[in-house]
């Protein structure tokens, strides 16, 4: 069986080789939030694109200050008063100073701001009582950013941070990757959408709407083709139909070993190639990984909610964001100490779900209460991690160190 790394690499390999296809589209930043840049931006205007102040205060030259001290004050002749926004159009010469706000923009002849809580006002004449630092509390143009410099790198997601910095460069107009389309479908005979009423041995189908929100989160489109009953011939043309459509098909249920478990036989039917059957990782080891012709790349997730998270997570999660352009599509890993036992049966890659918390600058790791069945997802709700226990191990003692995956 393969080990999760090696999973893990097919994967990301199998979507290096379907990255031709991947096509931009120009979108307003009113609409590029969690999309994926697709070119590099480069702005027309430097950041500052003035030199302003950074405090409230007086505008000065520093070489009336120099000598300044409590025992030899200063006074200046205040000649201005600019405000944020104001235009200043009143040179500073030796022995002035303007009185300034925040924000406001340099005038011509002043390099230093002086704070107000240094001085001391009688009218237009302020005192000043402390020499400042030169150039104290001026914000330079172009400071924290030269125009015609590289700006954001392609393959950033842009999120609010990255949204200020493209309004601050009036870049409105962005080449964004377009968003995976990914098909969802569920299989299963005993399925039923949340608003129908359960009849014995049914039960809802709940991957559906679980695997819709991760590839929402993850960058892609979600495409709810629903459920499809355990008959080969309706399973095939849903399947047939999923690869057209989309760039990544994710159905559940299916791929385990028995009587009513089609997918991977239907896939080689269809002309798939399958590069993964099974991962010796628990929960989620019957995982089916194929691609077909027009670049679709296929996942076939064992139906159990936790398992099917668990391998999204794993596997698709790192998949989807370097479909979706992304440069940092790896998980991530975190080191923590855990609060409680994780027992394993050694052979399998062993993840299992709780909080991660920051205590005193560590992380401590706990595990979720009630069952960890792969059949349970309600535990599932409010955790942050997976801790991992590797092959070989069978136990991490309460107090041990422990590697955890972040999911949130
Ligand atoms: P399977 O992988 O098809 O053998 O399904 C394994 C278990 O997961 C069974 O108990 C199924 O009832 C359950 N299951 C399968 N698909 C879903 C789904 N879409 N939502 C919730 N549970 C499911
Ligand atoms: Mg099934």
């Amino acid at each position: 069986m393969l080990s999760v790394i090696e999973a893990e690499e097919i994967i990301l390999n199998l979507v290096r080789g379907s990255n031709s296809h991947r096509d931009t589209e120009i979108v307003d930043l009113e609409t590029a939030n969690g999309r994926v840049l697709a070119t590099a931006v480069t702005g027309k205007l430097d950041i500052p694109h003035w030199n302003n102040s950074a405090m409230d205060g007086y505008a000065v030259r520093y070489q009336d200050l120099e000598d300044c001290s409590p025992n030899k004050p200063v006074t200046l002749e205040i000649v201005t008063e600019i405000a944020a926004g104001d235009r200043p159009t009143v040179e500073i010469k030796s022995g002035q100073a303007a009185r300034i706000f925040t924000g406001a923009m340099l005038p011509q002849g002043a390099d230093t701001i002086v704070i107000q809580e240094n001085t001391t006002r009688e009218a237009d004449l302020v005192t000043i009582l402390q020499a400042p630092q030169p150039e104290e509390f001026v914000r330079h143009q172009g400071a924290f950013y030269q125009a015609g410099t590289p700006l954001l790198a392609s393959g950033i997601k842009i999120g609010a941070a990255e949204i200020a910095v493209l309004a601050t460069a009036q870049c409105t107009q962005l080449s964004v990757y377009r968003r995976p389309r990914v098909a969802i479908l569920s299989t299963g005979d005993e399925l039923v959408t949340p608003e129908q009423t359960l009849q014995p041995g049914q039960i809802v189908d709940s991957n559906q709407y679980a695997l819709a929100s991760f590839v929402a989160n993850n960058g892609g489109i979600p495409l709810k083709l629903g459920i499809v009953s355990d008959c080969p011939e309706e399973l095939k043309s849903a399947i047939a139909k999923a690869i057209e459509t989309a760039d990544l098909v994710l159905s559940t249920g299916g791929v385990s070993v028995g009587d009513y478990d089609y997918v991977d036989r239907i896939l080689a039917e269809l002309g798939g190639t399958l590069h993964i059957r099974s991962v010796a990782v628990k929960p989620g080891k019957p995982l089916t990984v194929a691609t077909f012709d027009n670049n679709c790349l296929y996942f076939g997730i064992p139906g159990n909610p936790v398992s099917a998270l668990v391998s999204c997570w794993r596997f698709v999660q790192p998949a989807l964001k370097q479909l979706s352009g992304q440069k940092n599509y790896r998980s991530r890993f975190v080191g923590a100490v855990t609060r409680h036992e994780l027992k394993a049966a050694g052979k399998r890659e062993t993840y299992l779900w709780g909080q991660l918390h920051l205590v005193d600058g560590k992380y401590k790791f706990a595990l979720a209460g009630g069952s960890h069945s792969s059949g349970n997802l309600v535990n599932l709700a409010q955790t942050n991690g997976l801790a991992i226990v590797p092959v070989g191990h069978k136990l991490i003692k309460s107090g041990e160190p422990v590697t955890v995956m972040l999911i949130s």
